[in-house]
């Protein structure tokens, strides 16, 4: 049987008539010119939503010419791509929190946010991807992402989640068990739902862990709004799909830094994340933890904007 053209917009004008089902392609009458040595743009797919750059860089595709994709690069910059793996699906868009010169907080042992986000997300998706659920990444080296493309990625694709990896930076006071805090949308019946059941599995994989941890005193599941009643939090307020942002635990606390930085807790989170994740996709459960008194915060200023952003190379 012939092989099958993947054919994209405005590729395949050339393409051989399907065969019927029994025949044989002929064989080829002329000994076939040998293949050219300059190397052609690969066929387009209508449908993509995302594309992966050559350099690893996630895009979230604007449109499809019969050139190319038009993007928006990390940096919030129109972009275009003729090469890359297009993205057309993905179920779960993980974000690993800051990147580039935004490293987020930074643990006594110089473990820097941005890194063990980045590590926590990788093994995430790793772990989704070996259970067939399809996932990609809003950052995926050390890069700055404006919070805007963050959400764009997951608002193109239509995912059913978009989930922000976190760890936080205030010392609070001790506590028994983990100090995992869960962002929500207000009044979201989805984002409570997704966040209470990545809490339950989160902390369930964290509990094992023998240290001493540090919590506020409204941990779990919660709303964060600012004196307007809206989400405070960027990362919650700007996407159109179901959003949660996590603070696993404390950077700030360096028995939790020290934790953070060995394999066993990057596979325990990751775990955990991927369990709550599942769980939210297959059962209709709603998870634990959730707080019935929003939180009131008004961020000044802050990260994740577009001043002074350098896009990364993406061919
Ligand atoms: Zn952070």
């Amino acid at each position: 049987m012939a092989s099958v053209a993947l054919c994209g917009l405005a590729a395949c004008t050339g393409a051989r008539p399907e065969l019927l089902v029994g025949e044989t392609i002929p064989p080829p009458t002329t000994i076939p010119a040998p293949a050219e040595t300059t190397t052609t743009a690969p066929p387009l797919v209508a449908e993509a939503k995302a594309i992966i750059s050559p350099t690893g860089v996630v895009l979230p595709v604007r449109e499809v010419t019969d050139a190319g994709y038009v993007v928006t690069t990390p940096c919030a910059e129109e972009g275009f791509l003729v090469w890359g793996t297009p993205i057309s699906e993905a179920r779960v868009v993980l974000d690993p929190g800051h990147g580039g010169d935004e490293s987020g907080a930074v643990g006594a042992n110089d473990l820097a946010e941005k890194d063990l986000n980045l590590s926590v997300v990788k093994r995430t998706a790793a772990i989704l991807t070996q259970r067939g659920i399809s996932n990609v990444l809003t950052r995926t080296a050390d890069y700055r992402v404006p919070l805007r493309v963050r959400s764009e990625i997951a608002d193109r694709l239509q995912s059913d989640m978009l989930v922000s990896v976190h760890h936080n930076a205030p010392q609070l006071g001790n506590s028994d068990g983990p100090g995992t805090e869960i962002f929500v949308q207000s009044g979201n019946r989805d984002s409570r739902r997704l966040g209470g059941l990545i809490y339950e599995k989160t902390v369930e994989q964290l509990d094992q862990f023998d240290i001493q941890w540090v919590s506020a005193r409204d941990a779990g599941v919660i709303e964060v709004r600012n004196s307007e009643g809206l989400d405070s939090y960027g990362m919650i307020r700007r996407p159109t799909v179901p959003a949660v942002l996590l603070e696993l635990g404390y950077l700030a606390n360096p028995a939790e830094a020290e934790l953070f930085a060995t394999p066993e807790y990057v596979e325990a989170a990751a775990i955990g994340l991927a369990d709550g994740i599942e769980t939210y996709l297959t059962f209709d459960f709603d998870g634990s933890g959730f707080r019935e008194t929003p939180r009131i915060f008004n961020p000044k200023g802050g990260t994740g904007g577009i001043l002074g952003c350098v896009d990364p190379a993406l061919e």
